[in-house]
């Protein structure tokens, strides 16, 4: 049995991550300041003799150090997260993001821990390509329009990850998740599952922003935390970046569509420009769909859950909070 530390413990990724290391026979200790998880998402293990909650920011470096000792492996998720929160709110974005990972990265190094890092998607900015691979180029706007904050805050965590893997030999491996749905994810963050899911049960409209032909990939939270837990195991991936999420691309059209043709046929779709839903600068990226040839070649298998199967998991979730079913 080794002992994780996880931040983010109560966030959507992070409990489910939670309960599988625990189900794994881990000792886990989970950290998180409750800003966008919740209590309930550990419902499952909080009462679980492996298991510790400790309320806190990752921001107090008091707090890290206590929280590190005793740990094999840090995990860590806690960030300022969603694309209208970071938007809305760069400073608590950069101030979450880069200084507490380096406090966390310095902790591993001279606690000769093992440490995953949750990085993302948004690190490739707007490049043009179809798919993208671990070494492509970060292709961010301009410093003058916040949301790119979110990804070169995180590309800035993953540079300094693979620098004291470099240069102190730290045990480090870079997930840069894609689209991660499943049960527990909050549409108020800007979401796009939940939210279209939560409008149609209200009975619509589904409000798809932009003209709605933007690709995304969406993967399924209990196949991510598998690969996470894998790559975390595996020597192999060590000082490695990986993709982690589904390949198969949809527009947010077609994923409307196939929500209320699930929920609702009666719902309407209605189309909101980006500059109503956040401001005049906001910038979205077109078509994100990642190359998971370099997960497939360490973990033998890639994420394989249908979008159909994954709808109807959130849905079916969805309406037992709502007492529907
Ligand atoms: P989430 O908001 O549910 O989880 C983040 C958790 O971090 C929350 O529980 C929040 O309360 C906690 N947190 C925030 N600031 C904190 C602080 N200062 N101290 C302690 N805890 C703090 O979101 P999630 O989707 O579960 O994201 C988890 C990780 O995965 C994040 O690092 C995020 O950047 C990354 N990620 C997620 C997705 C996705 O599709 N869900 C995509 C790309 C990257």
């Amino acid at each position: 049995m080794s002992h994780c530390l996880v931040t983010g413990g109560a966030g959507f990724i992070g409990s489910h991550l939670c309960e599988q290391l625990i189900q794994q026979g881990e000792q886990v200790t989970a950290v998180d300041d409750l800003s966008t998880g919740f209590l309930q998402n550990l419902d499952s293990i909080i009462d679980h003799p492996q298991f510790t909650f400790r309320t806190g920011s990752i921001t107090d470096p008091v707090l890290m150090a206590e929280m590190v000792q005793g740990v094999d492996t840090i995990y860590h998720l806690a960030a300022a997260v969603g694309v209208k929160l970071v938007a809305d709110n760069p400073v608590r974005t950069i101030e979450t993001n880069i200084y507490p990972t380096e406090v966390l990265l310095r902790h591993a190094v001279q606690g000769g821990h093992k440490f995953f890092l949750a990085s993302t998607s948004e690190v490739y900015g707007k490049n043009p390509k179809e798919r993208w691979t671990e070494e492509d180029d970060l292709h961010f706007g301009p410093t003058t329009r916040p949301r790119w904050a979110y990804g070169a805050s995180k590309a800035i965590d993953e540079f300094l990850a693979l620098a004291y893997h470099q240069k102190y030999g730290l045990d480090v491996r870079i997930g840069r998740f894609f689209n991660v749905v499943g049960p527990r994810q909050v549409g108020q963050y800007g979401m796009v599952i939940p939210s279209f899911i939560e409008q149609a049960l209200d009975g619509g409209p589904v409000v798809v922003f932009d003209d709605g032909t933007q690709i995304r990939c969406f993967g399924h939270v209990s196949e991510i935390v598998d690969c996470v837990i894998d790559l975390t195991n595996l020597d192999d991936a060590k000082g490695q970046v990986y993709n982690i999420g589904s390949d198969e691309p949809v527009s947010i059209c077609e994923l409307a569509e196939a929500i209320i043709a699930k929920v609702n046929p009666e719902v309407k779709i209605e189309y909101l420009p980006y500059n109503k839903a956040y401001n005049e600068d906001f910038e979205d990226v077109r078509r994100r769909v990642p190359d998971l040839g370099r997960l497939e070649k360490t973990l033998g298998r890639k994420p394989q859950v249908k979008l159909d199967a994954i709808l109807d998991d959130i849905i079916a979730s969805k309406k037992k909070i709502r007492g529907l079913v």
